[in-house]
């Protein structure tokens, strides 16, 4: 694919945002019932699943009538893939094959023609446009090492060219080379972009000065997001999406919740089977709206998060969903039944400066550990007050609290750094 259809894509999408929300929705069921044709004859995963559901592709007559469809899994992909799930006739060597990083598990590998990808990146590039990024900016992207590039010093600056950084990297190392670089950009994971701020939150003379802030990949904690903040003096407009289908909601500068790409996914957020109200939390189904290579209809991913009706300032056409909750395995249960989010955490741990980082992980339903890593200023006293915070929140619940100082939160090989995770199966009702 050329750059001239790039650069159409790039256009399209620009465009679509500004589009009326029944324009756009009219656009989504058009490219819902196009992948729907087009995964009904050529991948037989999906063939099976509509065969069992007795119904064809134009039986969807509305976007409500996708739920007709039945719910494809993780483990569904996994255990069809490659024959199962990519389109007859697709030479794959040709193809871009990103994976997920395992954090939930055998990791699970995509495919995209060069169609498909180059419209995937229009989608990528989309909020960081309507966020003020400009062609030549200076971009720095803090991520994994498996896709960041070997770094050139004197790498020239291309178009839309970002510079990458490896998230292994010693954070001083980090901090040498954003600060010789100086970005106008500063993008990344959002665990990464925190440590740095943390270790340049004192300092006076700040030498970074990124005009424009990205957090991605990675659940933004509030804490996480005030540390970034008021270290760099500039707000940050947080993105969402996944492997699996790339760029999927991101915060304009209105900042009013995240705005889905439609034009690329269709979301809907159920719970118990059921689509949920508006303000209410549900997970995550998605289904892709341009991938014809490997298509996802009706994916669920194991996120949760809270759809809105709330109409954006910004005039965009792009329907909101309200907060990210977090992954499905980040909630714990207590052995009352109770439900807890991930942001729970953040509020109990949140006052305490003493704590530079931390991880929750739930091994039991009455067994909780909560790994820290300190400041300087960290004294028995603070653990102390840790404890007796806990206990105002979950004073009531039987468990067992095991509290770890380390020096280092471990991200256990190229992972997504999880601030809490539960091992235990959560009984949602
Ligand atoms: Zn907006």
């Amino acid at each position: 694919m050329g750059n001239i259809q790039k650069f159409i894509n790039l256009r399209r999408c620009m465009k679509n945002q500004w589009l009326p929300t029944s324009e756009l929705e009219k656009l989504q069921f058009k490219m819902l019932k196009s992948i729907l044709t087009h995964s009904y004859k050529n991948i037989p995963l999906y063939h099976q699943k509509f065969k069992s559901a007795g119904i064809y592709p134009d039986d969807i007559k509305s976007l409500e009538d996708i739920k007709k469809i039945p719910i494809t899994t993780k483990q569904d992909i996994k255990d069809h893939y490659p024959n199962g799930t990519i389109a007859r006739g697709v030479d794959t060597s040709k193809c871009w094959k990103p994976h997920t990083s395992g954090s939930t598990g055998k990791p699970l590998t995509m495919v995209y023609c060069t169609k498909d990808e180059d419209y995937q990146k229009a989608v990528a590039l989309r909020p960081n446009l309507a966020c003020g990024q400009k062609v030549r900016d200076k971009w720095a992207v803090i991520t994994a090492s498996y896709q960041a590039k070997p770094k050139k010093w004197f790498q020239k600056l291309r178009i839309f060219a970002p510079e990458y950084i490896s998230l292994f990297e010693d954070v001083n190392q980090q901090i040498e080379f954003l600060e010789k670089f100086n970005p106008k950009i500063l993008d990344g994971y959002a665990t990464s972009i925190f440590l740095l701020a943390k270790e340049l939150k004192d300092q006076d003379h700040l030498k970074i000065k990124p005009k424009i802030i990205f957090t991605t990949a990675e659940m933004l904690m509030e804490n996480m997001r005030k540390t970034i903040e008021s270290t760099f003096q500039q707000k940050i407009y947080d993105q969402f999406g996944c492997v699996e289908l790339g760029r999927t909601a991101w915060e304009c500068p209105e900042h009013s919740g995240y705005h889905m790409d439609m034009d690329s996914v269709l979301m809907e957020f159920i719970s118990n089977g059921e689509e949920v109200s508006p303000g209410e939390r549900g997970e995550i189904i998605y289904t892709g709206l341009y991938n014809y290579t490997m298509p996802l209809i009706r994916y669920s991913i194991g996120d949760v998060a809270i759809p809105s009706d709330e109409k954006c300032n910004c005039g965009r056409g792009l329907k909101l969903m309200e907060s990210i909750e977090g992954r499905k395995d980040s909630f714990i249960q207590t052995p009352t039944g109770k439900i807890y989010s991930p942001i729970i955490w953040t509020i109990i741990l949140r006052p305490f400066s003493q704590i530079n980082q931390f991880k929750v992980t739930q091994e039991k339903i009455d067994h909780i550990v909560i790994e820290i890593t300190k400041t300087k200023d960290f004294t028995n006293e603070t653990l102390t007050a840790v404890k007796e915070r806990i206990d105002q929140y979950l004073g009531q619940e039987d468990i067992h609290f095991q509290f770890e100082i380390v020096d280092e939160i471990s991200r256990k090989g190229n992972k997504k750094l999880k601030s809490v995770e539960s091992k235990i199966n959560i009984k949602w009702n």
